[in-house]
């Protein structure tokens, strides 16, 4: 991977070393006073450091350096929704500014604690934990909002169910956190996103409580579940969802095919979710991330060169793209299901000139799925920063957005002598368009300041492409704080008042996350 960077971004081999400081070092001011809140409440400095700040790369950066510009006053944990209304009624009447946390993973400044004059908390919903109800026969579970990924998983698995809601970000993050950012996981083409997952919900707030009852479908006035979800902390907390769920696969099975183009990919693609394919996941990576994949895969393993030159000889190509594709059986399924599944895949990817790769891929891509993003850490060791960028748009317009952002990233790496490498891929397809998925890799400046402005810089160039060439502003990790100032172009200025609104009515004293989604002040450097 260094040699791949290397070769791409210029002179690594002259940079040191660079160590995260012990975080039992960071100096951590004392807290300001708080009103008496009625839940468990803790000041304790590296608590409060561990919930100062999100899991975004300038979230990282400062972190690992020591340099957190603001800390929460207490870390507050409720027990229950009681609780919950407790700690937001005496919040709202001392003016006390209020961050709901489920996992920290925000990747958007959504967690972020902000300096201000009004001292902070942060709400940590880990304690809202766990199964609360099933119906089985309707395939109905109720969670607690601070319930992880994996626990939520067991407890389903239980029972023999899943909810089948993979992000990449499972192991960290809650089903609460999921609604209240309107996340995808990665088989969502088998699922659908956590929007179509939600059945029902509870939202507690200062101005009074939603509770939202789990109905099948509803022709009862506007949908209230769909405010909610995506609100991001602005309206309320949520403490309790009921979630589909589905019985759990007995066989999950992914394989890959190199097409020769981009295009014949996207026209696989397309094909295969327009025939209504049963696959839970596809994904198709830019040659430039296919290089990668393989660089990373092969390189220096014996059979590599061997791989390689099989590869050529079956007629891949430069600029081939991996294909990935996987499929889930339920008990009671034929067990030949997912291979048909992928077979019938595979007949539609030869037929555009695709060489077929077999399960090794997808079983790596299995296996991986939830390690890759640890690599930012070894690779901010080495000097050089990670992150990622996500839109989805029309079929009519991934190509134009494709090249808009990839040119955007170029020319703002150049303007100040760097180089940017970017790779994408299309996942999440629907019948009428798809998510595009961008990493960047640049040269990560020692001092932190630094590297958060080169970040930023980077980030404003890209989401202006990525908004301006037609994509939206964010297809599943949410508007947070660092996406706020585009928001209104995306919901217009009528949206934005409406939704304004709602949150003066459930939070008439503006204390709920008051930084995010509704706040045009650009903060991707706070
Ligand atoms: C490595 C990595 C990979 C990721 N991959 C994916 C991915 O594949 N798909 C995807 O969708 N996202 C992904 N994300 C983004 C992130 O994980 C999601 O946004 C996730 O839904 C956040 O869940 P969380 O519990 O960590 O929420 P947090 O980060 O704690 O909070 C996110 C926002 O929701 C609010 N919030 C949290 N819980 C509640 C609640 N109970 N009530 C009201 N508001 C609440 C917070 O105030 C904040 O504004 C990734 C992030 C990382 C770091």
């Amino acid at each position: 991977m260094r040699r791949w960077l290397g070769d791409r971004l210029g002179r690594l081999g002259a940079l040191e070393r660079r160590r995260a400081v012990d975080p039992g070092a960071i100096p951590v001011p004392p807290p300001r006073p708080l009103p008496e809140l009625p839940a468990a409440t803790s000041r304790d400095s590296l608590d409060r450091l561990r919930h100062a700040r999100g899991q975004g790369l300038p979230d990282v950066v400062r972190l690992r350096a020591g340099a957190v510009p603001a800390f929460p006053d207490a870390v507050v944990r409720p027990a229950d929704a009681a609780e919950v209304e407790g700690v937001l009624a005496a919040c709202a009447a001392a003016g006390v500014r209020v961050v709901p946390r489920g996992g920290g993973t925000s990747v958007t400044g959504g967690v972020n604690v902000l300096a201000g004059p009004a001292p902070a908390i942060a709400l940590d919903l880990g304690a809202l934990s766990g199964l609360v109800r099933l119906d089985a026969e309707s395939g109905l579970a109720a969670f607690g909002a601070g319930t992880l990924g994996p626990r939520l998983e067991a407890d389903l698995g239980r029972h023999g169910l899943t909810l089948g809601h993979f992000p990449q970000s499972w192991e960290f993050s809650t089903v609460g956190g999921w609604a209240a950012t309107r996340s995808s996981g990665q088989e969502s083409l088998g699922c659908g996103s956590i929007a179509d997952l939600v059945a029902g919900l509870e939202l507690v707030a200062p101005g009074g409580r939603l509770s939202l009852p789990a109905m099948p479908a509803s022709a009862a006035g506007p949908d209230l579940r769909a405010l909610v979800l995506g609100s991001e902390g602005r309206l309320g907390v949520i403490t309790e969802l009921t979630v589909r769920v589905r019985r759990r696969p007995v066989a999950r099975r992914a394989e890959g095919w190199l097409v020769p183009s981009w295009d014949a990919g996207v026209a696989v693609v397309r094909e295969l979710v327009a025939g209504g394919a049963p696959l839970g996941m596809i994904r198709l990576s830019s040659p430039e991330e296919t290089e990668t994949a393989m660089a990373v895969g092969l390189r220096g393993r014996l059979w590599g060169p061997l791989a390689r030159g099989w590869l050529r000889l079956r007629g891949a190509r430069p600029g081939a793209c991996l294909l990935l594709a996987g499929a889930t059986g339920a008990p009671g399924d034929r067990p030949e299901a997912p291979r048909e599944a992928l077979a019938a895949a595979g007949a539609a990817a030869r037929r555009r000139g695709a060489v077929a790769l077999g399960a090794r891929p997808g079983r790596r891509w299995l296996a991986d799925r939830f390690r890759h993003p640890y690599l930012r850490d070894a690779l901010l060791d080495l000097g050089v920063a990670t992150d990622t960028l996500e839109t989805a748009a029309p079929w009519s317009a991934l190509a134009r957005l494709e090249a808009a952002v990839r040119g955007a990233l170029a020319a703002a790496a150049a303007g100040e002598g760097e180089e940017v490498a970017v790779l994408c891929h299309l996942s999440h397809p629907y019948r009428d368009g798809a998510s595009l998925y961008f990493t960047l890799f640049f040269r990560c400046p020692a001092d932190a300041e630094e590297a958060v402005a080169r970040w930023a810089r980077l980030k404003r160039a890209a989401t202006a492409a990525l908004v301006g060439a037609g994509g939206t502003l964010s297809h599943h990790h949410g508007v947070g704080s660092w996406h706020a100032p585009w928001y209104p172009r995306e919901a217009g200025e009528a949206g934005v008042r409406l939704l304004a609104a709602a949150a003066r009515e459930l939070d008439p004293a503006g204390v709920l996350n008051p930084h995010v989604l509704l706040d045009p002040a650009d903060r991707l450097e706070r």
